[in-house]
């Protein structure tokens, strides 16, 4: 018997009472997930930071607010997300009406990813819930204190046969997955997003993959160079670089590398003092792992900024690496970690073909003032979303579905889009019963030919 059947199916038949599906107790519900998140905001800071000394500030910068601003928005449009929306209906079908009802799918899963374990796991809950679901959350165990923190106030304070928290590694999320979900919300790697996926097909399950992928950053010279370095080092050094959508690595156009790099020194001292170690703004890295495999890919002969590393602090410093080549072991995967590569170019067809030769990223960003060259590269490249003049802050804007495309992952969540992930769009077509036109019925004539003609083109 498989250990998680019971309360899958417990949140099912719960679902089929039909009460999610009234607005007001799916309002209540987010209003209770606020107040439990805000009563244990110390627990929750406390967890994190020992997870990998990601300070209070922080945690309420890049996680909780993020949860509470979709919580805010949910609560005041899931009444009108959710009501009927009337289309136009097509003389075929006159007299008539049309409309589209948004409804729940039924009993979802999440599983989230540990490098921002409380936004990750907490905003496609809120989704899930808002669009009258039920929900399981399974976070990452990399993150086992804030996964604890997250089971124990969420276990304690909710029905489990609405929403639940099951903590577990490869074991436990595979059991689960053998189980019927009527929803999966996937984050993490795409290596794993595949198994996610096949076991999805089993149940024909639809999912919302949202994984990683290596972000380009284009740098012109034409750039901003101040402003650029900052917003630049910001975006990546955020979290300790552990940051899907952070700018993997930078594409310098000839002649702006120099001043570049200069700035980008600036910035650092800025953000972090002279010490990072000693920042209470600078993250660790995950895991011994990780750290590992992070320190094998600095090239010590190509560091120009940073390079230093403590391994039982997991720490590595904010660390800028030049003379770059796409043949490089850095450029072979996602860097996930606080090591910048510079690759310099001259040719703009170039960069673009080496960035569409690999698998399309989840972000990319324009740091430049020419309109021709950021739509050129708009129009040319795919990828998930990103800025021009701007890094990682896309996703902070509900309005913007966020996801990814191709290798890094399909569908999308964050304000409306999250409330649409996890509905279907029943169509109806209502008639009225009063008259019946006869053209579609056989026997088949001419005049009934020529009047569809008439009606449809
Ligand atoms: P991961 O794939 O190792 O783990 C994610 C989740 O999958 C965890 O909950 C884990 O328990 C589970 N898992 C791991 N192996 C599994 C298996 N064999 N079977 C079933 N479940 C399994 O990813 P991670 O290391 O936590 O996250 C890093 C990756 O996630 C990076 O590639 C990053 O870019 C990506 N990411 C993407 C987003 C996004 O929003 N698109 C956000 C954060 C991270």
């Amino acid at each position: 018997m498989n250990p998680y059947a019971k309360i899958v199916q417990d949140q099912l038949d719960f679902f089929n009472t039909n009460k999610t599906k009234d607005t007001n107790f799916r309002i209540s519900q987010l209003k209770k997930l606020k107040k439990v998140m805000k009563d244990n905001e110390s627990l929750l800071d406390e967890a994190i930071y020992k997870d990998f000394k990601k300070s209070s500030f922080e945690n309420y910068e890049t996680e909780l607010s993020l949860v509470y601003h979709e919580i805010n928005l949910a609560i005041k449009n899931l009444k009108s997300w959710s009501r009927r929306k009337y289309v136009a209906t097509n003389m075929a079908n006159m007299p008539g009406k049309s409309y589209i009802i948004p409804e729940p799918l039924g009993v979802t899963l999440t599983i989230g990813a540990w490098n921002y374990p409380y936004q990750l796991a907490l905003a496609p809950v809120v989704a899930a819930l808002a669009a009258g679901n039920t929900a399981i959350l399974k976070p990452s165990e990399l993150s086992l204190n804030s996964s604890n923190a997250m089971a124990k106030i969420i276990n304690e304070n909710f029905d489990a046969n609405y929403f639940h928290v099951i903590e577990g590694a490869v074991e436990e999320t595979t059991n689960l997955l053998k189980l019927k979900f009527d929803k999966i919300f996937y984050t993490g790697s795409t290596n794993v997003g595949k198994i996610i996926m096949k076991a999805a097909a089993e149940h024909l399950t639809p999912v919302t993959l949202e994984l990683g992928g290596k972000s380009p950053c284009f740098v012109f010279n034409d750039a901003n160079i101040k402003v650029s370095a900052q917003r630049l080092i910001w975006a990546k050094f955020l979290n300790g670089g552990q940051t899907c959508v952070a700018p993997d690595f930078i594409l310098a156009e000839k002649g702006v590398k120099a001043k570049l790099i200069e700035e980008m020194k600036i910035q650092i001292k800025n953000i972090y003092g002279d010490d990072p170690m000693n920042s209470d703004a600078f993250v660790r890295i995950i895991s011994p792992r990780h750290y590992k495999r992070l320190v094998e890919l600095i090239d010590k002969n190509k560091v120009i900024i940073g390079g230093d590393n403590n391994e039982k602090e997991l720490y590595i410093s904010p660390t800028v690496v030049d003379n770059i080549t796409f043949d490089d072991s850095i450029m072979q995967e996602e860097i996930f970690g606080p090591i910048l590569p510079i690759i310099e170019f001259d040719d703009l067809s170039w960069a673009i073909k080496m960035v569409k030769d690999r698998p399309k990223p989840l972000a990319l960003y324009i740091f430049g003032s020419n309109n021709k060259t950021t739509n050129r590269l708009l129009h040319e490249i795919s990828f998930g979303g990103g800025g021009v003049n701007e890094a990682v802050m896309h996703l902070a804007n509900s309005n913007l579905p966020f996801g990814g495309v191709g290798d890094s992952g399909m569908g999308s969540y964050h304000g409306k889009a999250g409330f649409d992930s996890f509905s279907h769009h029943k169509s109806i077509l209502s008639r009225s019963a009063i008259i019946e036109m006869p053209v579609k019925y056989p026997p088949y004539s001419n005049w009934k030919r020529g009047l569809l003609e008439k009606l449809i083109e």
